[in-house]
């Protein structure tokens, strides 16, 4: 099955980036609950592999992160493709990821390495946008392309399985895992 690692939001944070999305006419907005910041893509993988994954997570829950976004940004230069929000790359957050990564080749699956852009994605447009659809959307990032949200603790990493259908992708969460909270703190 389709599969991905991502760091859940707070109920918060998706609120917020809703009401951003609310101002936004245009494209195929990404529903609140769906919102979430990718750590690994995993692709296809058999349920042997994903049990093994399953196993070395619960024993090895990696560390709670703060969580900062803020900046909207366009995929895609000549044709919008999405639209997303940037996450700082903190260290924690990469470390994070690391530390799914490393429970990943733990588990024997085997991923091209990649560079870590973290973001949410909040909408995805079509191939031929029209020229006013295009022009509200250079508006929206004019206006709101400073945009940042308060920091919040990220307390949660899931697997999903992902469907992928005509009217956008359906995720099926399989595993949640609760992050270990941070040194210092009771
Ligand atoms: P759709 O592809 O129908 O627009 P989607 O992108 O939400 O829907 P998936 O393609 O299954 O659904 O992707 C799940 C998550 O993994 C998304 O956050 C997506 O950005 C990310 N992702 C998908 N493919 C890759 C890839 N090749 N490398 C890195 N991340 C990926
Ligand atoms: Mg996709």
């Amino acid at each position: 099955m389709r599969t991905f690692i991502a760091l859940d939001l707070p109920e918060e944070t998706r609120e917020q980036l809703s009401d951003l999305q609310g101002l936004l006419r245009v494209g195929r907005h990404v529903p609140e609950e769906n919102l979430h910041l990718t750590l690994s893509f995993l692709g296809e993988q058999p349920l042997p592999a994903l049990e093994a994954l399953h196993e070395v997570l619960c024993d090895l829950p990696p560390r709670e992160v703060v969580l900062r976004l803020s900046g909207l940004d366009i995929l895609g230069s000549r044709q919008p493709k999405l639209l997303f929000i940037r996450a700082e790359r903190s260290g924690p957050l990469a470390a994070l990821r690391r530390e799914v990564l490393t429970a990943v080749r733990l588990a024997g699956i085997e991923l091209p390495r990649t560079r870590f852009r973290p973001h949410v994605t909040l909408a995805r447009f079509s191939r031929d946008m029209e020229e006013r659809d295009a022009a509200h959307l250079g508006r929206f990032l004019q206006t709101h392309g400073d945009r940042a949200l308060p920091e919040v603790v990220a307390e949660q990493v899931t697997l999903y399985q992902s469907v992928l259908r005509e009217d956008g992708a359906r995720y099926d969460p399989l595993a949640s895992y609760p992050l270990v909270p941070m040194a210092g703190e009771t």
